[in-house]
């Protein structure tokens, strides 16, 4: 059989038994190979791009505890990223709060470390021994001032009232 130049590492190898082969028989070659056989036919074959679509969905569907096991099998992992998560909340939020309020007239005179930040929170009615009355309720809070109460584009702001429920958080 003939001998010819890997089209991806340029090694000379010998083809045995499909005379076209490009590529040699190394593992990174062949992975190489068959990645860029799986892109052309993805970008060219609509068929192929939504049986593959219907596999992901059902792999996903069939191993939805996969994460959660994964999750439980790695403590230190998942400790890590949730400590990340955080940090990355905790600075949207601050940036978020911030850019509301300079939509917000007269805010500044809200200090910002006591305000909450925009966002949607679990609200628990309690009794007066502080005792939960019912069920959690998600509520959208968002930070207005007083002086914008007075204001009569309040009917402007959200919450629009597609959302379950919401309250407004005002400051003082
Ligand atoms: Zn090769």
């Amino acid at each position: 059989m003939g001998k010819k130049n890997c089209i991806s590492c340029n090694v000379i190898f010998e083809t045995k038994r499909n005379p076209q082969q490009t590529y040699c028989a190394k593992q990174s070659c062949q992975n190489r190979r068959k990645h860029l056989w799986r892109k052309t036919k993805l970008e060219q074959d609509p068929d192929y791009s939504l049986n593959k679509q219907k596999a992901n969905k059902r792999w996903q569907q069939l191993h939805s505890s996969y994460w959660r096991e994964y999750r439980a099998r790695h403590p230190t992992y998942t400790e890590r990223n949730r400590q990340q998560q955080r940090e990355r909340d905790r600075r949207r939020n601050k940036l978020l709060s911030r850019h509301d309020a300079s939509h917000l007239a007269k805010c500044d005179a809200l200090p910002e470390e006591n305000a909450l930040p925009t966002g949607t929170y679990k609200l628990i009615p309690l009794d007066e021994q502080f005792l939960a009355k019912s069920d959690a309720l998600t509520v959208k809070l968002f930070l207005i001032t007083n002086s914008y109460i007075e204001d009569v584009s309040l009917a402007k702001i959200p919450p629009y009232s597609s959302e379950p429920d919401k309250a407004v958080i005002c400051g003082s």
